[in-house]
């Protein structure tokens, strides 16, 4: 685990809030507020905090889908901003995100395999044929037949739209995928489906997962390190099993409080309810 993959260095994102009227001044929201760290190849790196603390800002900004207002982010030691058109288009193929509410994102008038083929199109790989194929190869890696090629989203469960997602995500075989609240709409038994996968897919593709939650039973179950944020800030960093034991933010005292303060026996109680099929790992 020692060549970085992302580098995040001394990020900034300011949102401009709108006026009330002519005479206000400009004033900002300081969504990210001075973030440094580094992802390394093949870990699951969390990043929880509550709503609003400036996570999917964050994840935005390292994929580019919107710019930062100042700071750097490397991919593989090269800054991004100064990527060519080129470079960047092939870098989208490397990077990829699924969101919370893949309803949203999936086109509601296409069916699952056009939604599917339409990565492998934009990015002319194969024929015909060939992406057909890869299409009914991919479903089946997230656990759906072929049968779903012809079904549109809204004839699917919120847990099978988030297979898409994931399917549509991977289909290019990223090395890098961005998991911005990608359970949290989902019943819990769902959810430890879902994290499931996503490790298996973890091993077979070689991914490094940017892994964005506010639940951080869910981060602490996925995740090899977490950074915890807080207005804008990353407050806490460091490795899932160490983090608990040394706190120093008072925020994160109190998220981590709720677990720590049950004894052992209540503890894994607690956590084999909630997400039972993660033993099956
Ligand atoms: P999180 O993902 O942790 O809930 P966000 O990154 O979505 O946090 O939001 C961080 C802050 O930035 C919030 O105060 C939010 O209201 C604000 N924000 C997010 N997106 C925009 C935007 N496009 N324009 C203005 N403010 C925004
Ligand atoms: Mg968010």
């Amino acid at each position: 685990m020692t060549i970085p993959i992302i580098e995040v260095e001394n990020v900034y994102k300011y949102y401009k809030q709108a006026r009330k009227s002519f005479s206000d001044k400009n004033k900002y929201v300081k969504a990210v507020n001075g973030v440094s760290f580094s992802l390394y190849e093949g870990e699951s790196f969390g990043l929880v905090g509550e709503s609003g603390s400036g996570k999917s800002t964050l994840g935005q900004v390292i994929l580019q889908l919107i710019n930062q207002t100042s700071g750097t982010v490397k991919y593989r030691g090269k800054n991004v901003s100064t990527y060519t058109k080129k470079e960047l288009k092939a870098w989208r193929k490397q990077v990829q995100i699924v969101f919370q509410n893949p309803y949203a994102s999936l086109n509601p008038k296409k069916t699952i395999g056009w939604i599917m083929e339409e990565p492998l199109n934009i990015h002319r790989i194969g024929n015909k044929a060939f992406r057909r194929q890869r299409v009914m190869e991919v479903l089946e890696e997230v656990g759906l037949d072929h049968t779903f090629m012809d079904r549109y989203p809204h004839e699917l469960s919120g847990g099978q739209r988030q297979r898409v997602a994931i399917a549509s995500a991977i289909i290019l075989e990223p090395e890098f995928m961005v998991i911005d609240e990608g359970v949290s709409a989902l019943d819990v038994s769902v959810q430890a489906q879902i994290l499931n996968l996503l490790k298996r897919l973890q091993r077979k593709y070689r991914l490094t997962y940017l892994f964005i939650s506010h639940d951080l039973n869910v981060v602490q179950y996925f995740c090899d390190r977490i950074a915890v944020m807080y207005l804008g800030e990353i407050v806490e960093i460091g490795e899932t099993e160490e983090l608990g034991r040394s706190l120093k933010h008072p925020y994160t005292k109190a998220l981590f409080s709720s677990i720590l303060s049950l004894d052992e026996s209540e503890e894994l109680k607690l956590l084999d309810g909630n997400l039972p099929s993660l033993l099956e790992i």
